[in-house]
């Protein structure tokens, strides 16, 4: 078949050409050629001086009931892919297919009812707690409000869904300051749950967290998946922490995905030269194992101008020529396992 080549023209004007995807109904989400540039300068009236390009054309899939961890270290457009995806914010290119359906051209009245599909935890649940609001209150709120259960139900509703987070329902009363950081994550866990959502974004969920509460949130995350079939973007810049709860895992670099595969392949057999160095920075245990750290040269490049080619290509041990004039297609190594590197190119 022909390709289907689409030139969608977004609200600020970049043009963007991709293939449409076809929805496999094994897919919650399906993620193609995503794009989301910031404008740097420019008013209402005057046009942008340059954009960062915060995501740079992204793709990826999410299969049903599964985690997909998103690593990369800060900066790289992480929190951007996960609030695009949610149409937090607008996208500037490709496509977000949430069930097979446009997340970004369905109504704002059919948005408002996908808001409860689609939910959010972040990485501070202190300032993403309303303070002046009760707990019971919090997590209820958008219950009431999407009517999730009959009105007799609610108190019901709430403590069931406390007490699946870890939670005593008799702390309904309490405020957000009288909790400690895990049981405030706990709480923002309960809240996204409570509207029965099929995913949730968790953006850095535990980086704020002590190592030993990290452990607890994660089990809870996994615990929840399973009873409540849920899906997750797990997004992080922690590789152990990734490693225990996803199935796939996705590396960034400046705005593009540089490898992706099943988490096993990715941990076991890194092939990406960004990937081995982020890989070889892990401790390990084991003081008597040796490491031996790559170290990349440089600094990151800014997204806003980002270097021809590849855009690791500046900081590459292995660079060639080609890496510095052409971006590199994204190459199978099996299994699913993609990179995007001109090493690969057999
Ligand atoms: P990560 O979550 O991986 O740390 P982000 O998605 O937050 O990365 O940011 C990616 C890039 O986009 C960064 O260079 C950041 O400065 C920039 N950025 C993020 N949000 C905005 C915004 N609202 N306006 C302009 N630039 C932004
Ligand atoms: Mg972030």
């Amino acid at each position: 078949m022909a390709e289907v080549k689409e030139v969608n023209k977004s609200h600020n004007g970049i043009e963007d050409i991709y293939t449409p995807v076809t929805h496999n109904p094994e897919n919650i989400l399906e993620v193609n050629k995503l794009k989301k540039y910031y404008p740097i300068g420019g008013g209402a009236l005057t046009k942008a001086k340059g954009y960062v390009k915060a995501v740079d054309g992204v793709s990826f899939n999410i299969k049903r009931g599964t985690t997909m961890g998103l690593v990369g270290e800060s900066g790289c457009g992480k929190s951007t892919i996960g609030r695009t995806i949610l149409r937090l914010q607008d996208k500037s290119g490709g496509e977000v297919l949430f069930n097979g359906e446009e997340v970004h051209s369905i109504s704002k009245k059919e948005l408002r009812k996908l808001r409860t599909k689609m939910q959010i935890i972040f990485q501070d649940p202190f300032s993403s707690l309303s303070p002046r609001l009760p707990v019971g209150e919090i997590i209820g709120e958008a219950v009431r409000q999407h009517g999730i259960v009959p009105k007799e139900e609610h108190e019901a509703y709430i403590d069931k869904i406390m007490a699946s987070c870890g939670l005593q329902p008799f702390h309904k009363d309490r405020y957000p300051h009288e909790f400690s950081g895990g049981q405030r994550q706990r709480i923002c866990i309960a809240r996204a749950l409570a509207v029965n959502p099929e995913f949730v974004v968790c953006d850095e969920p535990v980086s704020a967290l002590d190592v030993s509460i990290q452990a607890q949130i994660i089990n809870l995350l996994k615990d929840l998946q399973e009873e409540y079939n849920l899906t997750y973007l797990f997004i992080s810049h922690d590789l152990s922490v990734v490693e225990h709860i996803s199935d796939t895992v996705g590396v960034m670099y400046l705005g593009t995905m540089v490898e992706y595969g099943e988490k096993e392949d990715i941990y076991r057999e890194p092939l990406h030269p960004y990937t081995k160095a982020l890989f070889s920075a892990i401790p390990m245990p084991d003081p008597n194992t040796k490491m031996n750290r790559i170290i990349l040269k440089g600094s990151i490049p800014s997204p806003a101008n980002p270097p021809k080619g590849c855009k690791f290509h500046t900081r590459c041990e292995h660079c060639m020529e080609v890496c510095k004039t052409t971006p590199p297609a994204q190459y199978d190594a099996g299994n699913g396992h993609l990179v995007a590197c001109h090493l690969y190119n057999k």
